[in-house]
């Protein structure tokens, strides 16, 4: 099966019924069928070969949508570039992965030898043959290159499959997302390059419509939660916080019975209060961009007090295991027909991640609880090893987070003579705060070698653009200032 026959039969059932809704502007399920074949059609008429890689710097909004699933008929490898990011950061991913054609809106952040202005869809649609495209591709060629978040170096790229993408659109079926009928309706809030993106194909399938937000904000969210009577979506930790801040929350008449979330892990504070407000229609998911957005997941009624550390059980037809564990705790390996096939051009990346019979490095520390729920302590990279103590910095920006003036945390291991690395902590705080009364306030909730031993006071803290905290800053930040 292709990605395009999915298309093509939700065409043929849902026919009229809206598939996708960009404010005023409405595509159908069979005119996104139509929309996808031409412009997939107008592609490969313009000179790309199947195979051929194609960035695609889009806004959230419909013609991004096209572009994608156009891609995937004409057998074109889509590589996704969040338009959040810089010139220069996309001029990396576009060399990376040797892209023969680039759409983008804006302003070009590289030149290559086929450039599509977003201004030109329409036109190449119009042109285009309406006849079905549907270029073959084998199950295990690459169907779209996925750049991970970069938090440890340069961006890799992930090869995903159409294997591994009809895996993500059956586990998120079975487990995310088991209610989904053409009355339900899915937000996109976050940025469909990410994990929102691969909400669009479950709905699709089965005849629900996606919103697609330009850009969060916890006004314009609510606005479209209730207008469209949303069922499900994805927002990140972040994006959470966000919403509880906002006033309006509260009283806001919502219909939503998955909010989805993951990508980062979440303060339990944060959490707690999403659920006092929203009630309980968490679902979390734990998943990366090797493995996409299906290791494991936290059910709605699964969120009790005790769980609410834990990132949920593996998906039903997912395996999960931990490599080398000691004292219970290893690093969290995962194997399935959802995993990548490999890292674009490093084979030695490659190796080191998936092993021969087939199980793949998550690079995270975790532990399973007596009924099997998955504790994830931090990245296998962050882990600050300190009087030959491991401390895992989530832990600690967790206790941070629930003092009531610190908005956001990042911890990290600064050198240390004496103890090899001290723990060390950044916080925004959303009132006046002294760093002492901090520190005092960690220790009736932190055990002695896992207290930061200095808290410094930022006025915000490095992220990714899609909300990761990136500690490898915030450390060559404080190493660099103390070295001058
Ligand atoms: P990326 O490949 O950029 O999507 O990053 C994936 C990483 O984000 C994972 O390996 C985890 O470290 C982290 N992550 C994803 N989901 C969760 C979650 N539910 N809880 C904690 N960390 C998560």
């Amino acid at each position: 099966m292709q990605i395009g026959d999915l298309i093509r039969r939700a065409g043929r059932q849902f026919g009229a019924a809206p598939a996708i809704v960009d404010g005023e502007r409405v595509v159908s399920f069979a005119e996104f069928d139509a929309l996808t074949d031409r412009l997939g059609n107008g592609l490969l008429a313009r000179g790309l070969r199947p195979g051929d890689r194609v960035a695609a710097a889009m806004p959230n909004g419909i013609d991004g949508v096209v572009v994608y699933y156009a891609l995937a008929k004409a057998g074109l490898v889509r590589v996704p570039l969040n338009t959040r990011e810089t010139a220069p950061e996309h001029a990396y991913k576009i060399d990376d992965s040797q892209a023969r054609a680039l759409v983008f809106g804006g302003d070009a952040p590289a030149d290559v030898e086929f450039m599509i202005e977003a201004g030109e869809l329409a036109g190449i649609i119009d042109a285009a043959s309406p006849a079905p495209c549907d270029v073959r591709r084998d199950p295990e060629a690459p169907l779209r290159l996925a750049y991970t978040g970069g938090t440890t170096g340069k961006p890799k790229a992930v090869v995903l499959t159409t294997r591994s993408e009809l895996a993500e659109v059956a586990n998120f079926l079975v487990d995310l997302l088991p209610n989904l009928r053409p009355d339900s309706v899915m937000l996109h809030a976050a940025p469909i390059t990410h994990g929102s993106g691969a909400f669009f194909l479950p709905h699709l399938v089965k005849g629900a419509p996606s919103i697609v937000l330009p850009r969060f904000t916890p006004a314009a969210f609510l606005e479209a939660a209730t207008r469209h009577r949303a069922t499900s979506t994805f927002l990140v930790p972040t994006m959470i916080a966000m919403l509880l801040d906002e006033p309006a929350t509260s009283g806001a008449d919502l219909a939503l019975d998955r909010l989805c979330y993951g990508g980062a892990p979440i303060a339990t504070s944060v959490l707690q209060r999403g659920l006092d407000t929203l009630g309980p229609v968490f679902t979390q998911l734990y998943g990366q961009a090797e493995a996409p957005l299906a290791i494991t997941c936290l059910q709605p009624w699964e969120h009790t007090p005790e769980r609410l550390t834990s990132a949920g059980k593996p998906y039903t037809f997912v395996e999960v295991a931990l490599h080398r564990a000691v004292d219970g705790v290893g690093e969290v390996l995962t194997r399935g027909p959802h995993t990548m096939s490999r890292y674009w051009r490093r084979p030695e990346a490659t190796a080191e991640t998936i092993e021969p019979d087939g199980w793949l490095h998550t690079g995270d520390i975790g532990r399973f609880d007596d009924e099997g729920y998955l504790h994830l302590l931090d990245r296998r990279h962050d882990v600050i090893i300190s009087g030959g103590f491991n401390v895992y910095p989530r832990e600690v920006e967790d206790a941070l987070l629930s003092h009531p003036a610190v908005a956001a945390a990042a911890v990290v291991g600064l050198p240390d003579e004496k103890w090899g690395e001290r723990v060390t902590a950044a916080v925004v705080t959303r009132s006046p705060a002294d760093p002492a009364e901090i520190l005092a306030f960690c220790a009736g909730r932190l055990a002695g070698f896992k207290r930061p031993r200095a808290v410094e006071i930022w006025p915000d803290l490095p992220t990714s653009p899609v909300g990761k905290s990136l500690r490898r800053e915030v450390r060559d930040r404080m190493t660099s200032a103390t070295a001058t």
